[in-house]
């Protein structure tokens, strides 16, 4: 197991780590995504879809809990369970082709669903530290060396 962490200081550089990640990632990568509402899960995964070449503009899925884009070098399966209310919905989805389907596929809120969660994963935490500033961001991503560069 590998543990990186990257501090950034802007939005602009939250988005260009998500865009490396994006770039190296491997279909069939699961990425999970945990921090409050606020810390940039949205904004790390628009740099994710940029990297993967998708120019569709990319939002939370708020009420649709997934989100495909195959506008990039691989499908990208956007997932986003803040408003999950039952654990079924994500059998209703049909979150099986997305986990373990030929995409990369990025789950923002993850730790609502980690009973279902697949073994390996690439776990990235993103926290603020307000004594740090406004625009501060710790992101710690932790995975298996071949998944993380
Ligand atoms: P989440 O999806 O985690 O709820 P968003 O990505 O939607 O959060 O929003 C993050 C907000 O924080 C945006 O308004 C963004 O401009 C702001 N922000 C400030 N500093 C940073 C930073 N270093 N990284 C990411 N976002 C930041
Ligand atoms: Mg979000």
């Amino acid at each position: 197991m590998k543990e990186m962490i990257v501090e950034t200081l802007s939005p602009e550089e939250t988005f260009e780590l998500g865009k490396k990640i994006g770039q190296e990632a491997m279909p069939g990568t699961v990425y999970t995504l945990t921090g409050d509402l606020g810390a940039g899960k949205t904004v790390f995964t628009q740099g994710v879809a940029a990297g993967l070449g998708i120019t569709e503009p990319v939002n939370s899925p708020t009420f649709t809990i997934v989100q495909i884009y195959e506008g990039g070098r691989c499908p990208f399966y956007h997932l986003d369970v803040y408003r999950i209310g039952d654990i079924s919905e994500m059998d209703e989805i049909g979150y099986e082709d997305y986990f373990y389907g030929d995409g990369v596929c990025l789950i923002e809120w993850a730790d609502l669903i980690e009973e279902i969660l697949p073994e390996h994963l690439v776990r990235i935490q993103i926290a603020k530290d307000l004594e740090k500033g406004f625009d501060y961001r710790k992101i710690s991503l932790q995975g298996e060396e071949n998944k993380l560069k």
